[in-house]
């Protein structure tokens, strides 16, 4: 079916560079404040935020029967929870006001001064109440780099690997918002040869992932199946699994990771809608050995997201120091949900699902430090001169990510946080 506001050949009255994020295709949903009093839903569209609240008290959603203070709460989860009906009409309705052979708004002045900010003026809030995280680790680069620094390089993936999306239940409350700095964690670690020790990590590391957004209930004991996931998933974030690896070695075994995760992760600001990304579908890994039918999907469930990382040290300059893409993952986010409620396990508007660290098959496309400096015994130089074999304190770490078709682009904004030194 086609999509009325993903149309290539929609131009805003606004100016959207080419290079923004935010064209009239993409309109994600976020929640800004003015450092004030207000924290309203909003739209990005180039430099500006577009304030749904005041679009709403303007009455230019008439005749979408949204309810009054819908876009005025802390969180987009009530917005969300109208539904995909509501919500896609609502988007279709913003992008026919942005739309440059629209007068409506493009014609009042004094509507627009309400409505318009400049985003540099603002601040982006958490967009969503998360109440549960889970993490895949659906990346079939990354599981056999992991597997073969660990393990064994002649059995880098576990014999599941192939036939489950593997995952483990994460922590929400430590999810922040980007911008926001996080301290190193303390931890125990094991020496080789002598008993543990506490203190603080000294691998911290990122992990380059998206997660996608739940904008559906079930019930316990319903399952969603491939075919339908789309319907349960309202759009995606670029985010950040902060690891801390010596913590992670020593604590993993047998249960998984537990405070070598749980300290901070970093999601970006925007979700952008599922619909807004459909036209950058692209076809998976032919998966092999053949999945379980309830794993079975038709058609192309992959998507093409350009994604980069860099590291800023303390007043200096970002280097880039991976550049990997969604289009990587062998399990695919529908396979992750339809996996994850096969057993009747109820998922809530709001809950989030993270790919897994996204690596790809070039050295330069490993989505983190882990990967990327094989275990720290080949350092990375950044433009300072400095090396980095994991993050040191106050270093800022950013991802980045887009897709691009023609000249449409669709962008997610920046996932950045700083490392401040432990407590
Ligand atoms: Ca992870």
């Amino acid at each position: 079916m086609e999509i009325k506001a993903n149309n290539p050949a929609l131009k805003s009255w606004i100016d959207v560079k080419p290079d923004s994020d935010f064209s009239i295709q993409n309109i994600p949903f976020g929640i800004y404040t003015d450092k004030q009093t207000i924290h309203n839903a909003c739209i990005a569209i180039g430099d500006y935020v577009m304030d749904l609240h005041m679009v709403h008290h303007l009455r230019y959603f008439k005749g979408l029967s949204l309810p009054e203070n819908i876009f005025s709460y802390h969180s987009l989860n009530d917005f969300i929870a109208l539904g995909k009906d509501k919500t896609c009409a609502v988007r279709d309705r913003i992008s026919d006001l942005l739309n440059i052979e629209n007068k409506e708004l493009q014609s009042n002045e004094v509507h627009r001064k309400q409505i318009f900010k400049q985003q540099k003026d603002l601040q982006m809030l958490l967009p969503i109440q998360i109440g549960d995280y889970t993490d895949f680790y659906s990346s079939i680069d990354h599981a056999r780099n992991v597997g073969m620094m660990f393990r064994d390089p002649e059995n880098a993936l576990l014999p599941n690997w192939k036939h489950l999306p593997v995952g483990y239940h994460g922590r929400a409350s430590s999810i922040r918002v980007s911008g926001h700095s996080f301290h190193r964690p303390k931890g125990q670690t094991k020496p080789s040869d002598a008993p543990p020790v506490f203190g603080p990590c000294k691998l911290l590391d990122f992990e380059l992932e998206t997660a996608f957004v739940i904008g559906k209930q079930t019930q316990m004991g319903e399952s969603i199946s491939t075919e339908k996931a789309d319907d349960y998933i309202f759009g995606m974030v670029l985010f950040n699994d902060w690891s801390a690896r010596d913590i992670q070695t020593w604590e993993y075994v047998p249960l998984g990771p537990f405070l070598a995760k749980n300290f901070a992760s970093t999601m970006s600001p925007w979700i952008v809608t599922l619909d807004a990304l459909e036209p950058f579908r692209v076809e998976g890994y032919k998966q092999d050995p053949k999945v379980l039918p309830y794993l079975e999907y038709t058609g192309n469930k992959n998507i093409d997201i350009n994604l980069e990382v860099s590291i800023q040290p303390e007043n200096g300059e970002a280097t880039i120091v991976s550049e990997s893409n969604y289009k990587y993952m062998y399990w695919t986010a529908e396979q992750q949900l339809a996996h994850h409620t096969v057993n009747g396990c109820n998922v809530n508007v709001g809950d989030m699902m993270a790919s897994g660290t996204i690596s790809g098959p070039e050295k330069q496309q490993f989505g983190s430090m882990l990967e990327l400096t094989w275990r720290g015994t080949n350092p990375i130089k950044l433009k300072d001169g400095s090396e980095r074999k994991f993050i040191n304190d106050n270093d800022t770490v950013i991802i980045k990510g887009h897709c691009q078709k023609g000249s449409v682009r669709v962008g997610f904004g920046e996932c950045k946080a700083k490392a401040l030194p432990a407590f």
